[in-house]
């Protein structure tokens, strides 16, 4: 409380396209997946999910996709962002609403593009960090140096920046768990989402499925420790309750907000084509309305006794007391 008051912020989260050329071992979207459906959202579907976010209060929104290195997806999303800030300015919001990335690794002038068009936060995990674990979960072309120095280019172009891990990986350790959290300090990031490993079975980390399962109470419980021990070590950051964690519990995103979360990110992914967007096995929310997934997150804040933060942007306070002016 004393770190980021009573109020929860939410975030609109649009997973607007699973085209991916990158084949994370977890991953249920990994290039290497032939099953789902790929898809790409056009500009206008995404300004609507981006108006309704506006017109509920939202005050920032979430684009989240697979990973594309080519020009003609930096263009895109440049165009989508510039076409968003346009859109959604207001009295209430009068810079329109704030606009997290989420699209993974780029160029630094492709980074560059999306602030410049009105990006201002960016959430990159680091997944794990320890080297080791990274490299056994990703395939070489992938590397932790590579992770590492996007982190520091964004946070040098200005970004408000997020990372993160999976918690429950096979073969991590609470010390590895420790590590990570040392790592948040040390990388001074504004924003932390993370929360539990949980397996898909079109991947190739399928066969940690049982031992993963039979860890399901373990992990969920270590999810929930992670959160706690952030927020006191790392103080006034913006932490994520993750879907992952209510994936686990039906009840896990209000434990994340009782263990020091104060973020949450609705559903604002149009239901056509959510199914084809599974990281993992198990994931809610899939069949609710957006505005079914705003009521019920919104009951769930209250029900546990926290504020919503509306019609702002949400910045961490550590973000905001970072800024020179
Ligand atoms: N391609 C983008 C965003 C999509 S993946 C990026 O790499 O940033 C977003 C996050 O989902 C990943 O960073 C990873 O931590 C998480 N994720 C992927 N597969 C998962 C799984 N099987 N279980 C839990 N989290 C997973």
């Amino acid at each position: 409380m004393e770190n980021c008051g009573d109020e929860v912020f939410f975030r609109g989260l649009v997973e607007f396209s699973n085209v991916c050329t990158s084949d994370c071992f977890y991953c249920g979207i990994r290039k290497s997946n032939a099953k789902p459906n790929r898809y790409t959202l056009t500009k206008d579907e995404i300004v609507e999910c981006a108006k309704f976010c506006a017109d509920e209060g939202f005050g920032s929104i979430v684009l989240q996709s697979g990973e594309r290195q080519d020009a003609a997806f930096a263009e895109f999303v440049e165009d989508v962002v510039r076409a968003i800030k346009s859109e959604t300015m207001s009295a209430a919001l009068p810079q329109g609403l704030g606009i997290t990335l989420c699209v993974g690794e780029q160029k630094r002038a492709t980074y560059e593009r999306f602030f410049a068009a009105g990006a201002h936060r960016y959430l990159l995990r680091i997944e794990t960090s320890s080297p080791g674990l990274f490299s056994r979960i990703h395939p070489p072309k992938q590397t932790f140096e590579t992770r590492i120095k996007c982190l520091e280019t964004l946070k040098s172009i200005g970004f408000q920046v997020g990372t993160g891990v999976m918690i429950g990986l096979p073969g991590q350790t609470i010390s590895d768990l420790a590590d990570d959290i040392l790592f948040f300090k040390n990388l001074d990031v504004d924003m932390i989402g993370m929360g539990p490993y949980i397996v898909h079975s079109d991947t190739p980390m399928q066969c940690h499925e049982k031992e993963t399962t039979a860890r399901k109470d373990e992990i969920l419980q270590l999810s929930l420790m992670m959160i706690a021990v952030t927020r006191i070590v790392l103080g006034n950051v913006n932490i994520a309750a993750t879907t992952a964690l209510q994936a686990m519990d039906p009840t896990g995103r209000e434990k994340g907000l009782l263990h020091g979360a104060n973020v949450i990110m609705p559903q604002v992914t149009p239901l056509g084509v959510r199914r084809d967007y599974l990281l993992y096995e198990g994931k809610p929310c899939i069949d609710e309305s957006a505005l079914q997934c705003k009521g019920c997150l919104e009951n769930r804040v209250t029900s546990i006794g926290r504020r919503l933060g509306k019609n702002a942007w949400g910045d961490s306070r550590h973000a905001i007391e970072k800024k020179p002016f």
